[in-house]
């Protein structure tokens, strides 16, 4: 598909532009300038900026249909560059998706949002003060939203608050990723930095000497510092590859080295591939009292584990499943993806049936996306999946079968190349949310990232204002640089949480 764009000189609203096309078609090409060529479409905006911007679309196709919508927006002169933008940004794309919709006659259910945390903007409104029923309104009539999901959202965020009353005032502690770069064997789906063990030995001894004293010597300045843990998220790869000493000696460190280990909310590990849990690291597990564990069956059809690359079959999931629960593991999720190949309403109808006979605590439903790096995106036409209205209709099963059996969505990310433009959702049984899994998706607090590929998300206590540091993927570069990257970490962190303390003496 290709678009001319018209009457849209500033570039920084090309990216917005394309994003939202790559909402309807699946390969969309946007040239903002007449390169003579006959594009598919054109489509020519009129902006009038003064109190309010006006913004007006007209979309014409070669068949010489005409399509046009307008939108007003308050423009208050007293705000910032970037907020200003910001609406003159929701006033284009708002006629831009409009004259899409009319023209393909496809409904976006998230309207004009194409990030991932489409939750947040309605936290947001809700903090700021603004009642309920007007946030709702604010987001059906300027981002175009559908009911549907914005009954979601709010949905989503009432168990939230439950779960986490005090999530908006979490920002004096930190939670902690820690990134375990292991995996039995690589998925044909998986971009996460994830090596195959086997013969990795030399590898994996001197990552977890550097991921020691990374817990060292973050773990020392939180304790200098009295800032409190909340949570701790162990993921990866797959926590549970290492063995079960390696382990041990682990969550040794953690209790040794991080502040007030006894109060953390929530410690997770994932130990996503069954095949690489055994009893051994199940007793360790329990030993330091991590009671909340992933075990993930991705689906329950063998063949389609193979297809994927996943080198353990569907009994060993159950299995597993079982020794876990008789060995004291009181808290497991499960994770199932959606439109993985060769898979439609009937495979996925036997998932859900199969989850049943299980019932974990939490289920997250992901939607399979193409990521770039992925060998199924690389050999895309290798892989069949289901069309768009499957997908929808696999959605809808998950969500039906979830209100049926007692889950309550709780969390909720979209992606980039995602099947059907829709979502992943985080269910669980009542009071049993994963604390990590709202703190990641909310950005409400410091996420100190440890090991490989640990993205850290530093969030300013006062402003919100965020910076990212990531550690290397791959366990070269980080056995090469871990020092360097604990010490750029602490140097943030004084810098944030030192400045604010300053803040508030000065006050
Ligand atoms: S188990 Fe998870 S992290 Fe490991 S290769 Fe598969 S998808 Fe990637």
């Amino acid at each position: 598909m290709q678009i001319y764009i018209k009457g849209i000189e500033d570039e920084r609203f090309h990216r917005p532009l394309q994003l939202i096309a790559n909402l309807f078609f699946e390969e969309t090409e946007i040239l903002f300038a007449d390169k003579g060529k006959s594009t598919d479409i054109t489509v020519e905006f009129a902006l009038i900026i003064a109190e309010t911007v006006k913004a007006r679309a007209t979309l014409t196709d070669q068949s010489g249909q005409i399509f046009t919508a307008s939108f007003e927006k308050d423009l208050p002169n007293n705000e910032t560059e970037k907020d200003r933008f910001r609406r003159i940004k929701t006033a284009v794309s708002h006629v831009y998706l409009t004259v899409l919709q009319d023209w393909t006659g496809m409904i976006q259910k998230w309207g004009i949002l194409t990030g991932i945390r489409p939750t947040k903007l309605l936290h947001k409104l809700l903090r700021e003060g603004m009642p309920k029923e007007e946030a709702h309104k604010k987001l059906m009539d300027e981002y175009l939203i559908t009911d549907e999901k914005i009954f979601l959202m709010q949905q989503i965020i009432d168990r939230q608050l439950t779960a986490v009353p005090d999530l908006y005032e979490l920002q004096k502690e930190v939670s902690i990723y820690i990134g375990i770069p292991f995996c039995p064997t690589k998925c044909a789906y998986c971009t996460f930095p994830a090596y195959a063990i086997n013969g990795r030995q030399g590898s994996v001894n001197s990552f977890l000497g550097g991921l020691h004293f990374e817990m060292r010597q973050i773990g020392k300045w939180l304790k200098d510092n009295n800032i409190n843990i909340t949570t701790v998220y162990y993921g990866g790869g797959t926590p549970t590859s290492i063995t079960a000493e390696e382990m041990d000696m682990l969550y040794e460190e953690m209790y040794a080295s991080f502040p007030n280990v006894q109060d953390i909310r929530e410690v997770t590990v994932e130990a996503g591939r069954p095949d690489t849990i055994t009893p051994e690291k199940l007793e360790v597990l329990k030993k330091w009292n991590i009671d909340r564990i992933s075990i993930n069956p991705q689906s329950y059809i063998q063949e389609t584990l193979k297809a994927i690359g996943r080198h353990h079959t569907v009994d060993e999931t159950i299995e597993k499943y079982h020794l876990a629960r008789k060995m004291g593991m009181n808290n497991i999720n499960m994770d199932l993806i959606i439109g993985l190949p060769g898979e439609g309403v009937k495979e996925f109808t036997h998932t859900l049936n199969e989850t049943e006979k299980l019932m974990p605590e939490s289920l997250t439903v992901h939607t399979l996306s193409f990521k770039r790096a992925s060998e199924m995106t690389k050999n895309k036409d290798k892989y069949k999946v289901a069309d768009r209205n499957e997908v929808e209709d696999m959605m809808e099963l998950a969500e039906k079968w979830t209100k049926d059996h007692n889950y309550l969505p709780y969390y909720l990310y979209r992606q980039k190349n995602i099947l059907g433009n829709l979502e992943n959702v985080g269910y669980s049984l009542r009071d049993q949310e994963s604390i990590y899994n709202i703190m990641i998706m909310e950005e409400q607090q410091t996420i100190i990232g440890l090991g490989c590929g640990a993205a850290s998300k530093f969030i300013d206590p006062v402003t919100g204002k965020i910076t990212q540091f990531a550690n290397p993927k791959d366990p070269k570069s980080y056995n090469d640089g871990f020092e360097d990257y604990t010490n750029k970490k602490i140097k943030i962190l004084n810098e944030l949480f030192m400045k604010n303390t300053n803040v508030k003496e000065e006050v």
